[in-house]
């Protein structure tokens, strides 16, 4: 194919940020901070290697995710414990603040809701940034390791402890209806990922996470979570398949005294009137 004649000069326009989140609420992790100081914990929770669970999180309050026993990614889906229907949005939570979350992003609520559901406050793997491959961690580009796409790329093997179906099972222990339909695009936790440069394909590398190692978020709403100990362990190899060495997750849930909580009040949900110019 022959470029055109100002091939170079298409090339070389500067790109723009498509969505400029100046104009987005910042948090107030300062305020956050000292709702923190005076939370206490009310639930602990373990997460079996290749396998899900759920948890609860009262608006106000914050979970911790830990690496416990060795290196393993987990596979988060958050839902409004009100309203399943309400949910995690990585899609657009990656346009607002880019392919990895860090200390100060939010995780939004899909359309019509489009509110933060939870705001990152702690992370001890902040250090890590981006590495010589492009690599950085806590992705919202993955989907979830699912029985489907392996069946496909496999030529038929069934295997039943993809993340997608971890979630599945945890959700559905939770009484929530039609709980496949409502397992959605997850955020990596602890996942170190990104695009290779030549084909732009997704590439995963194993994870710098260790035992110890936590990140943690405040619930700006009530809160419903899943987290899949994914069968790919530190997904430095595969996944989709009991070959990786796995390791469990540990869930802290630690919940604000009202009184400290004050006159803060959950994010509203979107004001769109949802008219859709009809
Ligand atoms: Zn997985």
């Amino acid at each position: 194919m022959t470029p055109p004649g100002d091939a170079q000069a298409r090339r070389d326009v500067a790109p723009v940020i498509c969505y400029p989140t100046d104009s987005l609420p910042a948090p107030d992790l300062a305020r956050y901070a000292r709702f923190r100081d005076a939370a206490q914990p009310v639930a602990r929770h373990t997460i079996p290697a290749r396998d899900g669970g759920a948890f609860h999180v009262p608006a106000g309050g914050f979970f911790r995710i830990t690496c416990i026993e060795g290196p393993q990614v987990g596979d988060l889906n958050l839902f409004s414990a009100a309203d399943p229907v309400e949910r995690f949005y990585s899609g657009k939570t990656r346009a607002l603040h880019g392919t990895h979350l860090s200390v100060g992003h939010r995780m939004w609520s899909g359309f019509p809701h489009l509110r933060p559901m939870a705001t990152m406050v702690a992370d001890t793997l902040g250090w890590y940034g981006r590495d010589a491959f492009g690599g950085r961690v806590h992705d919202v580009i993955g989907t979830r390791c699912d029985p489907y796409t392996h069946w496909q790329l496999s030529g038929g093997d069934m295997y039943h402890h993809c993340c997608h179906s971890n979630l599945t099972r945890a959700l559905e222990a939770e009484g929530v209806a039609e709980a496949e339909t409502r397992v959605h695009d997850v955020l990596n936790v602890f996942m170190c990922t990104g695009f290779t440069e030549e084909t732009g394909q997704y590439f995963m590398k194993a994870s710098p996470v260790r035992p110890g190692d936590h990140v943690e978020f405040f619930a700006e709403i009530d809160l419903l979570g899943v987290l899949s100990a994914c069968p790919g362990g530190d997904c430095g190899a595969e996944h989709s398949s009991d070959s990786a060495a796995c390791h469990p997750l540990q869930i802290d849930v630690f919940e604000t005294p009202a009184a400290v909580l004050g006159d803060w009040t959950p994010p509203a949900l979107n004001g769109y009137d949802g008219s859709h110019g009809r």
